[in-house]
């Protein structure tokens, strides 16, 4: 028998009486608002925003196919992380598990909050253990994290160890899919009515184009969205990052234009990269970036930063060795990359003659 939900809540949160306005505790309309020490003067942000982001997640609802009540809006993605891991983690008792390499803030957070933590690290291919990764489970173990598509390495997880885990694991399920746009395996999303455990994690900062907004979302049951929305920081999403969102999604072709030439720039570089003597290795890549191997990564990475080209070094990771990440730019950047990396191959093989 699993826990309920209920029981995986740190009992702080469950005892917590959250921060609560005027504004979100009236429920009628009314035009004259002396209850926030605002400046009354209207200009476009002179009043709080809306606490709960109702428009905004009307939107993302009805695109994801979800009830708005399912959907958890937050500062960034990173921003829910950390709200997560406050919500189920009791400092220096319990702890997370999460895949190892990936995303860096499950870790950083979980030293944040003094959390312990349990790094599962991947086997061939980038593929999860499921019996490491599910081996020796307590009390203690609140939350797993998985990537997919994973950062760095670009795969995706099997939808097979996704259901394993989700049925295996006494605890809190957490999937970031930051990338799900540029992949062909379907978001587990529609998962989340079967698993009341699943909590799946999704950003505009990637595929949407909005890094600079600062929205990240979850998709989860509305048990859990209560627990987040006892923790959150009562006006988290900003007005103009709210309005600016809703309007980008509103103007979904655009966004599909560009993930569709993302798409088809990481396949000219697939091809392209696969054929250049400086590379080693070209991961397999389900989102808008590769794990490149070449002979030695801190040269090549100071030659293309020399051609004022920034890539990102994962060379210290565990299975990532001489490994650099490269996000797939737009078509005339890609080009400088390619043309920079044919040059160091010349370079290279004429200096060893
Ligand atoms: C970039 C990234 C995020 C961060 O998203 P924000 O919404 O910008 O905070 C989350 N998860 C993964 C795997 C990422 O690569």
């Amino acid at each position: 028998m699993k826990r309920t939900i209920e029981s995986l809540i740190r009992p702080s949160v469950i005892r917590l009486k959250p921060f609560s306005s005027a504004r979100s505790e009236y429920e009628g309309s009314a035009d004259v608002f002396l209850d926030a020490n605002e400046n009354p003067f209207e200009s476009s942000y002179n009043r709080y925003p809306d606490p709960y982001q109702k428009e905004l997640k009307n939107i993302i609802a009805q695109q994801k196919n979800v009830d708005p009540s399912q959907v958890f809006l937050g500062n960034g993605s990173d921003e829910i992380i950390d709200i997560i891991v406050r919500c189920f983690c009791e400092p220096r008792r319990d702890r997370i598990r999460y895949m190892y390499p990936s995303f860096g803030m499950y870790e950083v957070v979980a030293d944040i909050n003094d959390v312990r933590k349990l790094p599962l690290d991947l086997v061939e291919n980038f593929e999860l253990d499921l019996t490491k990764s599910l081996e020796d489970q307590s009390e203690a173990d609140k939350i797993i994290f998985l990537c997919s598509p994973n950062n760095p390495t670009g795969n995706v997880l099997k939808l097979e160890h996704l259901l394993f885990i989700l049925d295996h694991f006494d605890g809190i399920v957490v999937i970031d899919e930051a990338y799900a746009d540029f992949s062909s395996q379907e978001s587990v999303i529609r998962l989340i009515d079967d698993y009341p455990n699943l909590i799946v994690l999704q950003t505009m900062s990637k595929a949407i184009g909005a890094a600079g907004l600062r929205i990240g979302m979850a998709f989860t049951s509305k048990l859990i969205i209560s627990y987040l929305n006892k923790i959150k920081p009562p006006y988290n999403i900003g007005a103009v990052s709210q309005s600016l969102a809703i309007k980008l999604l509103q103007n979904g072709e655009k966004i599909e234009e560009e993930i569709m030439l993302i798409k088809s720039e990481r396949q000219r570089l697939w091809e392209t990269l696969k054929n250049i003597s400086a590379v080693k290795y070209v991961f397999p890549s389900e989102a808008n970036f590769f794990l490149v191997r070449f002979q030695n990564a801190k040269n090549m990475l100071k030659y293309l930063q020399d051609k004022s080209i920034v890539v990102r070094d994962r060379s210290k990771l565990p299975g990532c060795e001489e490994c650099l990440r490269i996000t797939i730019g737009k078509p005339e950047e890609n080009d400088r990359l390619l043309h920079a990396l044919m040059n160091y191959s010349y370079a290279e093989s004429t200096f060893h003659r």
